[in-house]
């Protein structure tokens, strides 16, 4: 058995499994891809000490490092996790790993609208990441749906690009940072609708409008336009531990300031914890706690 099975190969698995392959101690990480969501990053200005970096290079350089070390690296999805006498983590291809202790950091992915059009128009009009499909909407008219602090900087990144944005937010108010919103209504190419329930994306072969509900009216309008960029938060990777490990209402895993979960001898860390903050530098930290804390563990069981 391995003595540390890490699942999830971004920011925070990598560092739990450097850490963890730096104390001698048998370790594996499964990964249904290595990097997370840094691959779809375009700049990265906040990793301390790197100036400016961009994901994909940054993903290479992580995954670099950790294949320094003696690690077990297996491209598999994990589906199911059991606590026996050791912990089982069985994977889509059907086979069962072993581990006196694991630690879970499969991350988040965004979360969808869940409305007529937005499933049938991914990539053809419908987009999750500004920084990637942006420059697809050079002169076009957008709408950003959401007005949180991505959805504002979303539609901030946007306005340079698009000839116009308009942005959806369900309730009343923006609830981005008062910063953010300022730097929004500058804008000249900008249009703001609050209130606005999103009923649809219409289209035919790509894209062609958005149809909303004005919550305060119950009226129903229709805006003619060739892109929708989805703001409306991230979903933590955690569904297949329904029943297993302890979540929070949004399916966060429940962590500890060691990053412990409930269950005996599983650690999480970075995304798919209910951390504060989901940042790749604080993703590494977890994942470096997560993984001494498991060292910690091995030692006295
Ligand atoms: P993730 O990066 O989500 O990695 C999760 C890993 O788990 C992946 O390898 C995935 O394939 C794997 N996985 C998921 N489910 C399973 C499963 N069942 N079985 C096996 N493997 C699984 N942060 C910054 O600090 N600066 C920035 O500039 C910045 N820009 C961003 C821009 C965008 C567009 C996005 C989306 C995020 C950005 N972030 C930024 C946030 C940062 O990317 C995340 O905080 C960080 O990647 C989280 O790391 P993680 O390891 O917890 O999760």
């Amino acid at each position: 058995p391995f003595d540390v099975l890490v699942i999830g190969g971004g920011p925070a698995g990598a560092t739990a499994a450097i850490y963890a392959a730096r104390k001698g101690i048998r370790t594996g990480i499964v990964a249904d891809r290595f990097g997370g969501q840094i691959l779809d990053t375009l700049g990265i200005e906040n990793f301390i000490s790197v100036k400016y970096t961009e994901g994909p290079k940054l993903a290479a350089s992580i995954e670099e490092h950790v294949k320094q070390y003696d690690v077990d690296i297996m491209i598999q999805r994990a589906k199911r996790l059991e606590k026996k006498d050791l912990i089982e983590v069985e994977l889509e291809n059907g086979a069962v790993l072993k581990s006196k202790t694991v630690i879970l950091s499969t991350g988040a992915r965004w979360r969808n609208l869940g409305v007529p059009g937005e499933e049938e128009f991914k990539n053809k009009g419908v987009a999750y990441c500004p920084h990637c499909d942006g420059p697809l909407f050079e002169g076009k008219h957008v709408a950003v749906i959401g007005g949180g602090n991505s959805g504002v900087e979303a539609a901030i990144d946007l306005a340079g690009i698009a000839k116009h944005v308009t942005v959806l937010e369900f309730a009343p108010e923006l609830k981005a940072d008062a910063v953010l919103q300022d730097r929004l209504y500058s804008l000249p190419n900008v249009t703001v609708i609050k209130n606005a329930q999103t009923k649809e994306i219409t289209g035919t072969d790509k894209v062609n409008g958005i149809t909303y509900i004005d919550r305060e009216t119950g009226e129903e309008h229709h805006i003619e336009l060739q892109g929708v960029f989805v703001q409306i938060g991230l979903v933590p990777n955690t569904e297949w531990l329904e029943g297993t490990v302890e979540r929070n209402r949004i399916g966060e895993i429940i962590v500890d300031k060691r990053g412990a979960t409930n269950v005996e001898g599983v650690f999480a860390a970075g995304d798919c914890t209910d951390s504060a903050y989901k940042q790749i530098i604080i993703s590494m930290g977890s994942g470096a706690t997560a993984a001494l804390s498991a060292f910690d563990y091995l030692i006295r069981h």
